[in-house]
């Protein structure tokens, strides 16, 4: 059973019973130990409590990943503080924003980064500073601050930006509840245990990097191989040492264009997971065919942590599909129009409920009000189908869905078409205004090669596949997709550029 009474405790419990064991595993040969992990969480809870920080207070951290930031967080959660995480992306007037929406007691950012910052400790922001090593002015405390806040479940922990893919970024609050509720479910179906040791290579300011990948393994008392970023070649070379990555679909692309990745390359490995976006299927097929791993898929986003897995033991895991819902985890599927419930094969809007959904968007009462129903369940925004094996696939996004001519196409039926077509690399189908139809539909194009191939082959050939309303009315080639850290196609991005294309 895994009961976990709150993320720090999990942790708390583990450095305890061993604490000399690595918590992360540093280039170099040099690791940090659970023991060494609590004493800098405890010496930076010191600074906070020192710069006044009391329950339900923000701590912003906008800071590179390094296993002090990891502290920093866990300072946070122990002195009842709710982590706000920013990508280090944000910049001058993006920074504004979340500093005038949250208004954080602290605000910490990198070193180099201090006089940018400064002038945000005006708002009475206290600005202190976090690098990697150990400088900065957090790890300055010389007093170790021992005692823990003592909290519910539905105190908030964390208040997590969405990755702004569909419109401004919503500032999500995740109570201690859901970030325990969510890390059990995991645990539990992945059998994650202190045995395992996880190449983290995922940025620690989104849901996955931080939220699935480190909670469970400070609350598992596993080991991390730490990355600063994706790279094949590191990841190969850690191989060897691990047993679990977590991973988004572009990093399965990369492993699988090199020529290094093998079945004995990921010998000792036991799980392969991706999330957050679409794996092709033809990646999911393509690294099985090569390593002999089957790629687990999962869904979840910001505002529920992870509704839905494969399984990791019972059944096959099934390309394009994002499998079943995880323990303590409801999910339906509605139809857009009269929201009633839909049965198994058909596409609607996909809702969920349980512990692992959050209390809601920060400063946002009527946007969260619009986004729940009565009974409880959360509005996901996106479209799904559940086979009569209780699998579901993502069809969509409902905000990418085109209307042309009074049909609803999915892009994504469309894509998958155009990606088997010889030459194709991946594909984005959008909708622009069309003067007859509405929406017309473009396909955007990424060819394998230097050659693309023709415009008028790929449309004959969905001309046989397709309905006359499915059909794209243009193609457009492109050397890649825009894709934000995440590795999410950014279609609004698309549809802006290409928004005249049918208007003169
Ligand atoms: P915003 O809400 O600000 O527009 P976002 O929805 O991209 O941004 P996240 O919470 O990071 O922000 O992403 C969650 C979304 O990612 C899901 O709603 C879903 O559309 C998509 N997603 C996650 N996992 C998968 C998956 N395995 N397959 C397909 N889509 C996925
Ligand atoms: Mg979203």
């Amino acid at each position: 059973d895994h009961q976990i009474d709150g993320i720090y405790q999990g942790f708390l419990r583990q450095a305890q019973t061993h604490p000399e064991k690595p918590l992360f595993h540093l280039p170099e040969g040099r690791t940090l130990t659970y023991s060494q992990v609590l004493q800098s969480s405890r010496r930076i809870a010191t600074k906070l409590i020192g710069d006044g920080v009391v329950p339900g207070d923000r701590v912003a951290a906008q800071v590179e990943k390094s296993p002090e930031a990891i502290a920093l967080y866990l300072a946070t959660l122990q002195v009842g503080g709710v982590y706000l995480p920013l990508n280090t992306a944000y910049t001058g007037a993006e920074m504004d924003y979340f500093m005038s929406d949250a208004a954080p007691r602290v605000l910490v950012c990198d070193p180099s980064q201090t006089a940018a910052h400064v002038q945000r400790g005006k708002d009475g922001i206290v600005v202190e500073t976090l690098g990697a090593g150990g400088e900065g002015t957090l790890l300055a405390a010389e007093q170790e601050h021992a005692e823990v806040a003592q909290l519910s479940p539905s105190d908030p922990g964390a208040i997590l930006y969405t990755s702004g893919t569909t419109g401004r970024s919503k500032g999500a609050v995740l109570t201690q509840g859901n970030l325990a509720a969510n890390c059990a479910s995991l645990i539990q179906s992945w059998e994650y245990t202190e045995e395992d040791v996880l190449i983290h290579a995922l940025p620690i300011f989104h849901i996955h990097g931080l939220f699935v990948a480190v909670n469970m393994t400070l609350v598992s008392g596993a080991s991390m191989i730490w990355l600063p970023k994706f790279d094949p070649d590191a990841v190969l070379d850690a191989m060897p040492r691990a047993t679990v990555l977590m991973g988004v679909p572009t990093f399965y692309t990369r492993l699988l264009s090199s020529q290094r990745l093998s079945a004995e390359a990921c010998a000792g490995m036991r799980l392969f997971v991706s999330g957050s976006a679409p794996l092709l299927a033809s990646d999911h097929e393509a690294f099985e065919a090569r390593t002999g791993h089957a790629i687990l898929e999962r869904y979840g986003m910001t505002e529920t942590g992870m509704n839905t897995s494969n399984p990791y033991r019972d059944g096959p895991r099934r390309p394009g599909t994002v499998g079943h819902p995880l323990p303590g985890v409801q999910v339906r599927i509605v139809d857009r129009e009269s929201q009633a419930s839909l049965p198994q094969g058909e596409v609607g809007i996909i809702e969920v409920r349980g512990d692992n959904v959050f209390a809601g968007y920060w400063n946002m009462p009527e946007k969260t009000a619009e986004e729940f129903r009565e009974d409880g369940f959360f509005i996901t925004g996106d479209l799904g189908v559940i086979d009569e094996q209780g699998y579901l696939s993502i069809v969509g996004r409902d905000k990418d869905l085109v209307i042309s001519g009074g049909f609803n196409i999915y892009p994504k039926e469309v894509e998958g078409l155009i990606d088997d077509h010889p030459g194709v690399f991946e594909s984005a189908v959008i909708g622009v205004p069309h003067p007859d139809l509405g929406e017309g539909l473009v396909a955007v194009v990424v060819p394998t090669g230097d050659d693309a191939p023709e415009e008028t082959a790929i449309l004959r050939a969905l001309a046989g596949e397709l309905a006359r309303f499915k059909q794209p009315r243009a193609v457009r080639f492109v050397d890649a997709l825009p894709r934000n850290v995440m590795g999410k196609v950014q279609k609004a991005q698309l549809r802006k550029q290409y928004t005249d294309l049918f208007s003169s």
